[in-house]
């Protein structure tokens, strides 16, 4: 499998198909298995495409390459992961931007999750906390085409409020027993916010339930509690709780 430059993604070209059949089916085969918790037993054809057409063999770690397309979370450096597959894809899904759509990512990571929301058509920002995770996504996301994500480094627990509003949040790390206040007041109206939080109900287990919030148009917010999900913590800079 080789790892080297793509053509620039303007965000209408269409990109060819990478990711082997397996993955796309074993990503199909999880939702239908999930369908009571996701209420679909099918995910967006658009999440579908995106899955296949961004190469997650980019974004990990060059040795771990001959792993990139099987449906499990890997180590990207720095204590951090790349999330499985299944769960980038019933995020997107979740998230559901529509073309164009102004998106915000907390925990940019590799910059995987990322891809794949551009190549949705989302204008995208993201946020990653380590500076070195940053400038690595940063490279990533240019080396494969999708130069035009908007990265910065910073605690993502603050959001991006120059850019704000978003039509739909994403979160990859787990927050701490609340969702944080700003991402809220940066949700546009009508806007989707997928989050996992720790409950809290442990002190040495993880507790997380990946949460949907729907902001109406009126400003009220409708909350589904989806999954429980597996994700690294989200460590805000102030907050409740510091590493
Ligand atoms: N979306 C990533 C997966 C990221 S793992 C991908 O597609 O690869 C979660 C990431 O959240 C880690 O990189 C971690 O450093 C980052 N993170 C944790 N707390 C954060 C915070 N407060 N703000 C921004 N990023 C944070």
């Amino acid at each position: 499998m080789t790892r080297g430059k793509s053509r620039s993604n303007d965000g209408k070209t269409r990109r060819p198909i990478v990711a082997p059949a397996s993955l796309l089916s074993e990503i199909e085969s999880e939702v239908r298995y999930t369908r009571d918790y996701l209420g679909k037993d099918r995910l967006d054809p658009r999440v579908m495409s995106a899955m296949a057409r961004v190469p997650r063999h980019e974004f990990v770690p060059a040795a771990l390459c001959p792993m990139a397309y099987e449906n499990r979370p890997l180590p990207i450096g720095q204590d951090q992961t790349i999330s499985q597959p299944y769960i980038v894809a019933i995020m997107s899904d979740l998230a559901a931007p529509g073309v164009g759509a102004k998106v915000l990512e907390i925990g940019t990571g590799c910059g995987y999750q990322a891809a794949v929301l551009a190549e949705m058509g989302a204008e995208v920002y993201s946020v990653e906390r380590l500076p070195e995770l940053a400038r690595l996504a940063a490279d990533n996301l240019r080396r494969t085409g999708y130069g035009r994500v908007h990265c910065r480094q910073g605690d993502g627990a603050e959001g991006w409020p120059e850019a704000a509003p978003f039509e739909a949040i994403l979160v990859t790390a787990a927050a701490w027993r609340r969702v944080p206040p700003a991402l809220i007041a940066q949700l546009a109206p009508g806007g989707r916010l997928v989050v996992p939080v720790d409950r809290g109900a442990s002190a040495l287990l993880p507790d997380q339930e990946l949460l949907l919030l729907n902001k109406d148009s009126d400003g009220n917010l409708r909350q589904k509690d989806v999954l429980r999900v597996a994700f690294v913590p989200l460590i805000e800079s102030a907050g409740e709780k510091l590493g």
